[in-house]
């Protein structure tokens, strides 16, 4: 069937009409739990009030100036994000891709201003998603997006995910940065061995590399911690960071120390868009929230009640879920059996009223709303229980 818009996705055939804190409302009047949440953006659930009245109140006041002028929510916001991190300074775009893009440009950049321009390579690795503009991509190495767009941005090294040796192997006179996520979510959730990150940390420390986080993803409490780096106790030196930040409106941000974010000079880099205030209002309205009295505790006591209600579940039905994973609210549960298995189980759950997301490995990820509490958990497992009955009957 003729469709006016490009063939992109593989959409399921349902249209929502209203959302409202965990749940969304299908054209028909449908309820539906959303453990999706737009794919881990909706972090504080649909039309939060909080968010809602700061969206309106800007809309009232003023939409768009350019980064011509100084725009108040944005400085307000970059202080926030500087004083909850290790950054010194921050840039705002618009999109997770825009924000790795911007940290690729600081790492070459920083390396040709410190006289080292001969360093450019970047290691990355594999399974990893970064975006999906002509760099992005190549960072992210994934024969699947990167077919037909060639040449390839050139200045990428990926290895195992995980593998610390083989990051230390891959290092040479070329290499500028290690640019790594906290947690691989597009690749199905996948949590790295615990000080994958403090030895990614050390060895930058002894070549002179950038160390790059990419927590688009993970960042705003998707793991229980403001960002996942926490968890770990180092510092990166550059950061990406989108989805959950503006709670469904699109920004991204990304966050630098001073010597690396000083070399991006005016002119060197800009987004008409970037950090526009409305979506400056927004995402200072999620964090009012975020890193406000005892939030991100709830997010991981949370995040423990459902890990415990679902691994039984995964150990009662081993022909349907082959292994549970991930960590926070960013889980995953992998289907056994072929990609088809996977779209079953997607499928039957969304037909019982539950939504979850596709990532690779065959996994159905759940990243549900941060503000979800013990009676959403009660009813999405109850939803998993069920279909995993009809499933193997
Ligand atoms: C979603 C995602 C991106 C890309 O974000 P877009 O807003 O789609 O450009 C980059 N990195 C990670 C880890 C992501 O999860």
């Amino acid at each position: 069937m003729y469709s006016a818009l490009a063939p992109t996705y593989a959409r399921a055939p349902i249209a929502f009409e209203r959302g409202e804190g965990a749940y969304l409302f299908d054209t028909d009047g449908r309820r539906y739990l959303d453990f999706a949440a737009g794919v881990a953006v909706v972090s504080l659930g649909h039309c939060h009030p909080h968010l809602v009245a700061a969206l309106h109140k800007q809309a009232e006041t003023l939409w768009h100036t350019s980064n011509l002028y100084r725009i108040s929510g944005q400085e307000r916001l970059a202080t926030r994000l500087v004083e909850s991190s290790f950054a010194d300074q921050v840039f705002f775009c618009n999109s997770g891709a825009e924000a790795v893009e911007c940290g690729l440009k600081m790492v070459r950049r920083y390396q040709d201003q410190v006289g080292r321009p001969h360093r450019y390579r970047v290691i990355t690795f594999q399974g990893a998603f970064h975006g999906r503009t002509l760099a992005t991509l190549a960072a992210g190495g994934q024969e699947k997006h990167l077919a037909g767009y060639d040449p390839r941005v050139d200045g990428f090294d990926q290895v195992p995910y995980g593998d610390v040796d083989a990051v230390r192997r891959a290092i040479g006179d070329e290499t500028a940065a290690i640019l790594v996520e906290a947690v691989q979510g597009e690749a199905g959730a996948r949590v790295p061995p615990p000080g994958f990150l403090r030895a990614l940390r050390k060895l930058c420390d002894e070549h002179g590399l950038l160390l790059f986080l990419d927590e688009v993803q993970t960042g705003i409490g998707r793991t229980g911690r403001l960002f996942a780096y926490e968890w770990e106790g180092i510092r990166p030196d550059i950061m990406a960071i989108a989805k959950g930040l503006g709670g469904g409106f699109p920004i991204g941000a990304c966050l630098a120390i001073e010597p690396v974010s000083a070399v991006m000079t005016a002119g060197s880099h800009g987004s008409t868009f970037g950090g526009n205030p409305l979506a400056v209002a927004v995402a200072n309205a999620v964090l009012d929230v975020v890193l406000g009295d005892g939030f991100l505790e709830g997010v991981r006591r949370v995040a423990v009640a459902l890990s415990q209600r679902l691994a039984p579940l995964a150990a009662e039905f081993p022909s349907i879920i082959e292994e549970m994973r991930g960590t926070g609210l960013l889980l995953g549960l992998r289907a056994k059996g072929a990609a088809s298995a996977q779209a079953a189980l997607i499928e039957g759950l969304r037909n019982h009223g539950l939504l979850v997301a596709p990532a690779g490995d065959n996994v159905v990820r759940l990243v549900p709303p941060l503000i979800i509490d013990d009676s959403h958990i009660e009813e999405a497992t109850g939803i998993l229980e069920r279909v995993c009955r009809k499933l193997v009957s």
